[in-house]
């Protein structure tokens, strides 16, 4: 299937590179939410979060962490976001797994949505249903 993340990272697609190493390729995004607004890829493609290979995932992060931080400083951002949008209901457009740096500056804008509170019990419930979930896949995590 035709990825852009990958006709960018074969040199097949123009992006502006920031940074690149063996495994990971940084841009700026075509359409960024402030200036600056970089993407952060595993140059092998995966679909999303949950299946990027642990290693994979490790430098992904750490370099994510590096650019973060130069951005930071290169454009006095106050702060920065770093998010990654996994399946459709929650925003992600390509499917081919990345973080996304946006650098903040104060009183920019909100990312923050109306929030829910939980009836009497419900929390419990939650937190009950997700822990019986772990405790039978903890295999993978300790995998
Ligand atoms: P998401 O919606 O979380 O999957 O993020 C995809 C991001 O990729 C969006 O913010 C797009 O603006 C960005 N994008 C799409 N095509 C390109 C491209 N050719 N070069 C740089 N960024 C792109
Ligand atoms: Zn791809």
């Amino acid at each position: 299937m035709e990825c852009i993340f990958c006709n960018i990272k074969e040199g097949k697609a123009e992006a502006e590179i920031i940074f690149e190493d063996d495994h990971i390729l940084a841009f700026l995004d075509i359409q960024p939410i402030n200036y600056g607004h970089t993407l952060v890829i595993p140059k092998k493609h995966y679909d999303n979060f949950l299946t990027v290979p642990r290693d994979e995932l490790n430098k992904l992060t750490h370099a994510t962490q590096f650019i973060a931080g130069i951005i930071k400083r290169t454009l006095n951002a106050e702060g920065f976001n770093v998010i990654s949008n996994n399946g459709d209901p929650a925003g992600q457009s390509v499917f081919h797994f990345h973080y996304h740096i946006i650098p903040r500056f104060k009183n920019d804008f909100s990312l923050r949505p109306a929030v829910k509170n939980y009836k009497e019990g419900a929390m419990k419930e939650y937190g009950e249903q997700i822990r019986s979930f772990i405790s039978k896949y903890k295999d993978i995590y300790n995998g």
